[in-house]
């Protein structure tokens, strides 16, 4: 039904049945839209079905379109399948002209309301139907306010809003080249072409695009008698949540705005009551309002987000709908509703977007700096906590400036509105968060930052907001463009300046826990962690990980502590390898060769093997200094994970990432080159922080004597430079990198492996349960593979020996390039386990550069369509995904028990877990942060056919 009718059309007909107060209408669907997209015009026979429509209407409320007695008004809305708030076009109060305007004024015996609804009509006609600047309407609005003294549109007189009729009429002649049509049929015919146009309008389909709703759903259109809520105090209109959509508590939550339309709720122009309030004031409303909001709960069994108008005292419902709500919101109604009886344990899981999971473990801040902020004087005001979270940035009041700032400049910002509209869309999106001065929990603003997950503030009446000067005043304070404010979207309070902020909690989160204990009694897939340190192991471990799927132990010889070490190791492994090749040949010969050659050899090997002491002195010694270091990392990662497998990778990228860049190199021994004779050119250049750093360091070389300093350094960044030259590569990602540097230097990975069985010994000795995997990261060829396997393992049984203890381990690879993916039978053969790194595998199946791909081209493929998403973000199914199918086939005929899993950024991303959950993996591994949604995605991964499948039937 909602495929055809569109959410609200399908709610309005449901609702209908229920037997609940809904005006009559009818809907226009969304084939008649599709039908309409295609061709410019109404499909055949839909206009005649919209008159028999309006005849309904007219035979169920006795009134006439167009009629000068009992006119008739409709509204035309629009209803996707998907809600999309506010991202396409309403029309209210069709039916208005020059006669109906005093037909209606007198029923209601109220002429002011009815030349009300006259301006609301025209203005709302022009801007949508035929995209007349909205803000020359408001500037005639605003004119006549002013000359009133309260200043609000409740205060226009109703002969001012006869001549605010008359002066928009002559915009809408003047931009539009006719006048208003007078036909209430034209009206309503030109309306319904206009909202179903607004489908393509540019908001629709920016939003659509981020949030993956396919094009070619189409909109319905929902043509329905109006109701009016402003008609005066028995009068109003409000939104109902029958959840607190913030926090999910069990209460009726909303607003209401008396002597309002529904517009005006949801724009946010005025700041309306809360719903509790009307159980005093009017608590028979109150009461009908909440019997059809526990029906409407309980039919749909969710939480509804209702819309409805009192018209002279008579509740009208005019839709519902499943309430967006806030993740945290979500968890708790899931995890309620389930233990109330309304779903099942599975719905509940289904019912929480995995991805919704990473908001509640959002930062907050730290409650002593926002009390000191409070002690200093820096607290600005409170609004409505309309979106959880908190966060700090610069003030701005642009959307297309926080667009820039956030996605190109990736600063934080604070986006500050009076009020936001679809049209800021963008800005939000890219908005570390959203402060505005009006508007309700249920504004613009509320609603799309809530669905987002950014922290948001709304309806902070204190600040006064300037655009022109790019200010924001509270008080006596003064916050400009680009200053830092802080805002609490979970208590709704504002801040000057930054604040730090903290992480969340997880284990105090009580609900999520319980419905991600359900989560795991349901998946098929193990949740893994991607892991260096035993503090990020730990953290892993207490989000619920089954095991560490890639602790990179290369990240390891970045720390500074330990740079030095690994500078003097590889300078000296090339040399290393190439004078130890020599000596052993020169052995070799040796032994062969005729008497008369020996002594020439014996004297080149007397000269070499000095050299190859001192080469072996500093290479293999710098590799033993960093084994102990490296034996302390992994006895820590792996007491923490003790009984869970830990995959430890070797050594994967190119050597030349761990030295400083040849550009900088350069630059540092030309400067220093030319600043022989002038030392101080060093301190009259240094412009930079990076220059400032440099200086410093040619200062501390001689103990801050400038001149020597620099004779110091020349000869050591020469080498250097040299040493970052010689192992240089076009294209390192595909160079001397992964298992080739393994093969080359096969100390290096040597040396990991004894470290990490020395570790796992010791551990076995302290009677701790140890599972180290040994991972060989790129292998393309099974004979890498054999050989790599071959030495390790062989170095691995030494340890193991000399300590005089087993420990259990497996030895296994990565599949990150398709040749492994397509001869997995053969690689599986020396392999107890694969794991995909899908990061590279992307790479090199697309041969797209994952450093660079982005940067460049990849998000304008996404943008045109070329490419559905960012691949380096979501699995390709169809390349990628197939290679991976043909792997995991291969690779389980030869072993069965083949353990697979994957650790490319894939791994928590739940559209991609859901592939892996289909390949049959045994675990997919992710950051630690992310290791809830997995659990949560590998949950719906298994869950999500079994409901389909059961829907289908
Ligand atoms: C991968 O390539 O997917 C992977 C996990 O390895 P890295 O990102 O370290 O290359
Ligand atoms: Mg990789």
């Amino acid at each position: 039904m909602r495929d055809l009718l569109g959410g609200k059309g399908a709610g309005l007909a449901e609702m209908t049945r229920l037997g609940l107060p809904v005006p009559p209408g009818f809907t226009i669907t969304t084939k008649a839209c599709n039908a309409f997209s295609r061709k410019g015009r109404f499909p055949p026979g839909l206009w005649k079905q919209v008159e028999e429509g309006v005849a309904a209407i007219e035979a169920r409320t006795g009134k006439k379109l167009g009629d000068p007695a009992r006119p008739l008004l409709v509204s035309v809305r629009s209803g996707a399948k998907f809600s999309m708030p506010g991202m396409m076009d309403t029309v209210l109060n069709l039916g208005l002209n020059d006669v109906t305007v005093p037909a209606l004024g007198g029923l209601m015996q109220d002429h002011r309301f009815a030349w009300d609804a006259y301006r609301r009509l025209v203005a709302m006609f022009g801007r949508i139907v035929k995209e007349i600047d909205g803000h020359r309407f408001e500037a005639v609005l605003e004119r006549y306010k002013e000359q009133t003294a309260g200043n609000k549109d409740t205060d226009l007189t109703t002969d001012m809003l006869r001549s605010i009729v008359a002066e928009f009429r002559e915009i809408y002649r003047k931009e539009v080249g006719r006048e208003f049509p007078e036909s209430p049929k034209e009206q309503l015919r030109e309306a319904i072409a206009a909202v179903l146009r607004s489908w393509n309008g540019k908001r629709a389909v920016d939003y659509r695009n981020f949030n993956k709703i396919p094009h070619h759903l189409g909109t319905a259109a929902n043509v329905q008698a109006m109701v009016f809520g402003n008609m005066g105090h028995d009068s109003g209109t409000g939104v109902a949540f029958t959840r607190n959509p913030s926090t999910g508590a069990k209460e009726l939550y909303g607003e209401y705005l008396a002597n309002a339309q529904g517009e005006d709720v949801v724009a946010g122009i005025r700041t309306p009551m809360r719903i509790v309030e009307l159980k005093d004031r009017a608590p028979e409303l109150y009461e009908q309002l909440a019997r059809a909001a526990d029906l409407l709960e309980r039919h749909y069994r969710d939480v509804q987000d209702i819309e409805f108008t009192l018209e002279g005292g008579k509740l009208w419902i005019l839709q519902t709908r499943s309430g967006k709500r806030s993740a945290r919101a979500a968890v708790k109604i899931a995890v309620d509703m389930a233990k109330e009886g309304i779903i099942t344990k599975q719905e509940a899981i289904l019912r929480v977007e995995p991805l919704h999971v990473v908001h509640l473990l959002l930062p907050q801040f730290d409650e002593k700096a926002k009390s000191a902020a409070r002690k200093e004087g820096r607290f600005l005001a409170r609004g409505l906590n309309a979106s959880p979270g908190a966060a700090s940035g610069y003030a701005v009041f642009d959307p297309d400036e926080a667009e820039t700032m956030g996605r190109d400049e990736k600063k934080p910002t604070i986006l500050v509105r009076v009020e936001t509209s679809p049209d800021d869309v963008h800005g939000i999106l890219h908005s570390k968060g959203v402060l505005t001065a009006r508007g309700g929990a249920t504004s613009h603003a509320a609603v799309v930052t809530r669905g987002l997950g950014i922290p948001c503030v709304t309806g902070c009446e204190a600040i006064v907001v300037d655009y022109d000067v790019g200010e924001f005043r509270v008080r006596d304070k003064v916050i400009r463009r680009g200053d830092f404010v802080s805002i609490d979207g979970t208590t709704g309070e504002v801040f000057e300046g930054r604040i730090p902020t903290l992480e969340p909690d997880f284990r105090k989160e009580a609900d999520l826990q319980t419905l991600l204990e359900w989560a795991d009694d349901e998946r098929m897939l193990q949740v893994w962690a991607n892991a260096d340190y035993p503090r990020d192991a730990e953290r892993a471990r207490e989000f619920g990980a089954q095991g560490i799927g890639l602790d990179r132990t290369e990240h390891m010889f970045m720390e500074t502590d330990r740079l030095d070490i690994v500078h003097e190791m590889i300078l000296a492994a090339p040399e290393y390898r190439r004078v130890s090749a020599e000596v052993r040949a020169l052995k070799a010969e040796m032994e062969t060769a005729k008497e008369e050659k020996r002594p020439a050899l014996a004297k080149r090997l007397s000269l070499l093997e000095p050299v190859l002491e001192n080469l072996s002195r500093r290479y293999l010694g710098s590799l033993e200094k960093l084994g102990r270091l490296q034996k302390e990392d992994f006895t820590g990662i792996l007491r923490v994970m003790q009984g869970l497998p830990v995959i430890i990778r070797l050594i994967d990228p190119p050597l030349h990432e761990f030295l400083p860049k040849y550009e900088t190199l350069l630059v540092e021994v030309t400067k220093l080159t030319l600043a022989r004779g002038d030392p101080d050119v060093l301190v009259r250049t240094a412009r930079s922080d990076e220059d400032q750093a440099f200086l410093e360091e040619v200062r501390e070389a001689a103990g801050g004597d400038l001149a020597r300093g620099i004779e110091a350094l020349i000869p050591k960044k020469q080498m250097l430079l040299e040493a970052v030259a010689a192992s240089r590569e076009t294209n390192p990602m595909l160079g001397l990198r992964g298992c080739r540097l393994g093969i080359l230097f096969p100390e290096i990975t040597e040396m990991q492996v004894r470290a990490i069985f020395e570790a796992a010994c010791q551990l076995a000795k302290e009677g701790l349960d140890v599972r180290p995997e040994i991972m060989i990261p790129l292998a393309g060829h099974v004979n890498e593979l054999k050989v790599a396997r071959e030495a390790l393992e062989a170095e691995a049984k030494r340890v193991m020996e000399r300590e005089g203890v087993q420990v259990a381990y497996k030895f296994g690879t990565m599949i990150e390039i398709p040749r492994a993916a397509l001869t997995a039978d053969e690689i599986a053969k020396y392999a107890e386990f694969f794991s995909f790194g899908t990061n590279d595998l992307t790479q090199t199946t697309f041969g797209y550069s994952r450093d660079d791909a982005e940067g460049k081209f990849l998000l304008d493929y996404v943008e045109k369509a070329i490419l559905p998403f960012n691949p380096f973000q979501t699995l390709d199914r169809e390349g990628v995904g197939q290679l991976m199918r043909v792997c995991v086939q291969k690779g389980r005929k030869v072993r069965s028990d083949l353990e697979i899993g994957i650790c490319g950024e894939h791994g928590g991303d739940p559209a991609s877990i859901e592939l892996c959950h289909e390949l049959g993996l045994d675990y997919v591994s992710c950051s630690p942060f992310r290791v809830p949604v997995a659990r949560l995605a590998a949950a719906h991964a298994k869950l999500r056919p079994e409901v389909e499948r059961m829907e289908d039937r």
